[in-house]
């Protein structure tokens, strides 16, 4: 069995990507040094968001870092599919269209100053009037619907969720809604946060929601793909990942942690953080020796992580309407999102986004799959879906396959679902004990374990990496 001793470069200065110039990161003679005190070694496990900026910051104190990450490429569940060159027929989208993450949540949040920092051109996505609903199979705006009651519950049951003061249930027995609005509910307080509205807890999220500190709006950014976005904030410690390296095991009962990737290979390091998915954590993709203690493992299965699907399919045509943002209730597709919508004249690509026991059917259903949104698509839309599906032009002029995507993150290994959520029964303090460090040598980041409410986006993920990195440092600096 070979053993790597991690890193072997030490990296000073602070990194900010595209934003920081190349001199702030030499080392003079005369430097004071690193800001923290430390022959140690921190390996950090997976590269998304999370992983990412845990390492910029420990870089930045002048701490040893490595960051081993199991698949081809950076970012996790931020990928952008300009970037995935296995694909080779493309949108015909002249904007970036995303598999994973796609919105920036809150202009003044981690995220929204990154791309501040960045003077991005962004779109404000729930500004009034964009948002269709179906009912009855008919898609209408909040307007032209004209006080439908079971709209107006389940739009005031989603408002009111940050006051929630029911019961410990799920959304679907808080909202008590008739079964006429049942998957508008499920759409938008069911699948928004990461699964169906029977599963996702009421009371959980109406806490998260509170705690959030940031305002409330979302932004799709109009030329650049997210996942360019977060590897050029990072760019500085891109050179210490290690891409493709599975890790396995953990062993933590000696002094040094002993990592053990999947072809057997070890590596040594004197503190850990693991920012892998809690999906991959609770079905034991990395083992942990000792095993974690039994009241992080009961948090962690307070919390659900179920399967996804993005499809993302191009039209000939744009039948929804040009001014359409998110069109929410559809039983298929839960939450479509015209994504081109104010950032071409081309607004003919529809995103749909499915968690929950729907994404777990439609992945079973395998390619069949776009035939059953189209179907849902065809019975609200007079049948263009199925007339208006782009398809690939053979050299001899015929038509060929549809053209869609897929990104299949429940059946991903390195991801197995889509984003965190708290079930009835959870709290903030299930994130605490899941976040919480083991014996000050291995350490939880990732969206999963955020305890600022911003668990399941990408400035839960970041926020985590701020709070694991600081555990860290105190762990030496106390020490
Ligand atoms: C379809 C979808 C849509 C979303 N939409 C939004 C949105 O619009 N806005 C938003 O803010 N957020 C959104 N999110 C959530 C957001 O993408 C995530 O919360 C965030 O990217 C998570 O970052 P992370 O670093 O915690 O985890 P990840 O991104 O999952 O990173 C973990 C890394 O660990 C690696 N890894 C896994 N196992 C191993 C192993 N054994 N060894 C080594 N490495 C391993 C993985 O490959 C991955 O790179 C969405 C997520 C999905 C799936």
């Amino acid at each position: 069995m070979k053993r790597r001793k991690a890193l072997k470069k030490i990296g000073v200065g602070v990194s900010a990507g595209l934003l920081m110039p190349g001199f702030m990161v030499s080392c003079k003679k005369d430097d004071p040094g690193p800001e923290v005190q430390y022959d140690g070694t921190v390996i950090i496990i997976g590269a998304g968001a999370a992983g990412l900026y845990a390492a910029d910051i420990l870089n930045s104190k002048g701490i040893k870092v490595q960051i081993l990450e199991a698949s081809n490429q950076l970012g996790g569940r931020v990928r952008s599919l300009r970037n995935q060159k296995e694909i080779l027929v493309q949108t015909s989208a002249d904007f970036p269209v995303e598999l994973g993450a796609e919105l920036v949540y809150g202009s003044n949040s981690a995220f929204g100053k990154i791309i501040k920092n960045y003077n991005l051109s962004q779109i404000e996505l729930n500004a009034q009037g964009t948002d269709q609903f179906i009912l009855d199979s008919v898609a209408k705006s909040q307007d032209a619907w004209q006080n439908d009651a079971d709209l107006n519950s389940v739009l005031n049951f989603v408002s009111g969720l940050p006051t929630y003061s029911g019961g410990d249930v799920s959304m679907k027995q808080a909202a008590g809604v008739s079964a006429r609005a049942d998957a508008l509910l499920n759409s938008r307080a069911g699948n928004y946060y990461g699964s169906s509205s029977d599963r996702v807890g009421a009371k959980g999220v109406s806490e998260a929601l509170g705690l959030i500190e940031h305002d409330n709006k979302a932004f799709i950014i109009k030329t650049n793909p997210l996942q360019d976005i977060i590897t050029s904030r990072f760019s500085q410690i891109v050179n210490k990942v290690q891409l493709n390296t599975v890790v396995k095991s953990i062993n933590y009962a000696g002094q040094k942690i002993i990592i053990t990737d999947k072809d057997g290979i070890q590596f040594e390091a004197d503190k850990v953080i693991v920012t892998t998915s809690l999906a991959v954590l609770k079905t034991g993709g990395v083992a942990f020796s000792p095993g974690l203690p039994s009241a992080k493992v009961a948090s962690m299965n307070k919390l659900g992580m179920d399967h996804c699907v993005r499809v993302v399919i191009d039209f000939k045509k744009n039948f929804w309407g040009d001014a359409t943002g998110f069109i929410w209730g559809g039983t298929e597709g839960p939450m479509y999102l015209n994504i081109g919508v104010a950032r071409s004249e081309f607004y003919r690509t529809l995103s749909v986004t499915v968690y929950g026991p729907k994404a777990q059917a439609l992945s079973f259903q395998g390619p069949d799959m776009i035939d059953t949104i189209l179907a849902e698509l065809d019975a609200i839309y007079d049948n263009q879906a199925s007339l208006f599906i782009r398809k690939v032009i053979n050299s001899d002029g015929t038509e060929g396959d549809r053209v869609w995507f897929l990104a299949d993150w429940g059946k991903d290994e390195f991801f197995k679902g889509g984003i965190s959520y708290p079930m009835p029964g959870a709290s903030v303090v299930d994130r605490e004990n899941f976040a919480a460090p083991v014996s000050n040598k291995i350490f939880f980041a990732g969206e999963a374990t955020d305890v600022k409410g911003d668990a399941g986006t990408i400035n839960g993920a970041l926020n985590s990496a701020e709070r694991a990195t600081e555990e860290l440092v105190t762990s030496i600096t106390s020490a």
